[in-house]
């Protein structure tokens, strides 16, 4: 089954996304090398990242979610643009928990629930992003999403995702489905709704051997189903020689001298792919020059 995520209206009153994002949970498994209740932490951000970057209006804005909660995980962040195009990491992805009493990995357990999740909207030409922030509830990530929502939003918004790791850390499985009632949603669609709370509890089982689209058609069958729209997610890092050489012209001249005169050369990880870019004596020379005439022109 191809990664997919897919829109729909119900009833005329009520959004939902439903996805599946087996295939770039995997990728990014392999590329972060994540432990499995790392690759679900993570593989669950993503997922519900892409997902709400999906109502950008423009391909190029970007929505960033990180959650802090004081785990031995520690931070997990993920960014999708309007594309479907999403990149993350987590802090630390050699963590090993016990699962918990349901037999479930404890993502709750490796982000810890002592702080933060932050959304970020950056909707590009130079206007200052749109940054919200709520306490985290669990650090099971949808729960930690959906009181985003509420607090942050002000909408009541229903958010499920999972990710199914096998025994050999292989990702079978991953996906999501948000509900988000439109604003003059009727009493009777939120008690539908209501009814079918345990088939969306299942979405992540129902991913095991169903689409997306079979299973929003199942859980809400008897509802008004309207297919509005598809697109297609990946994983991907837009990351550049370009990019990382303006970083590095930002860090300023005293440290740029520093990597000169000690090491005569820089080695740059990307923390979203791990590819690595190399600067040499020459190229930091260049570079150290730029950043002496952006400081003259400051
Ligand atoms: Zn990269």
């Amino acid at each position: 089954m191809k990664d997919t995520i897919r829109r729909y209206l119900l009833n005329d009153e009520v959004i939902i996304t439903a996805s599946s994002t087996r295939d770039l949970v995997e990728e990014a498994k392999n590329i972060h090398s994540t432990y499995p209740v790392c690759t679900a932490a993570l593989g669950r951000t993503l997922t519900g990242t892409v997902m709400m970057a999906h109502t950008l209006k423009n391909d190029d804005m970007l929505l960033t979610v990180s959650l802090n909660g004081g785990g031995p995980a520690g931070t997990v962040l993920a960014t999708a643009n309007g594309r479907g195009e999403v990149k993350g990491y987590i802090e630390n992805p050699y963590v090993n928990l016990p699962a918990k009493e349901n037999g479930k990995l404890d993502v709750g357990g490796a982000i810890g629930k002592d702080g933060f999740v932050t959304v970020t909207r950056d909707l590009g030409n130079g206007l200052e992003p749109y940054i919200g922030r709520t306490e985290l509830v669990s650090g099971e990530v949808a729960e930690d999403l959906a009181m985003y929502f509420l607090k942050s939003e002000q909408h009541n918004t229903i958010v499920y995702l999972s990710v199914w790791v096998d025994i050999d850390t292989t990702v079978i499985a991953a996906g999501g489905l948000i509900i988000s009632p439109l604003p003059n949603c009727s009493d009777a669609t939120l008690d539908f709704i209501e009814s079918r709370v345990f088939d969306i509890s299942n979405y992540g089982l129902m991913l095991l051997s169903m689409t997306p689209d079979e299973i929003v058609h199942r859980i809400f069958d008897g509802g008004d189903l309207k297919f509005i729209e598809e697109k297609e997610p990946r994983y991907h890092c837009d990351c550049s020689v370009e990019r990382f050489e303006r970083g590095i012209i930002a860090i300023g001249e005293k440290e740029i001298s520093d990597m000169i005169e000690e090491d005569g050369q820089a080695e740059v990880v990307c923390r979203f792919c791990n590819k690595k870019y190399h600067f040499g004596k020459k190229d930091l020379i260049r570079l150290l020059d730029e950043a002496r005439k952006n400081a003259g022109k400051n």
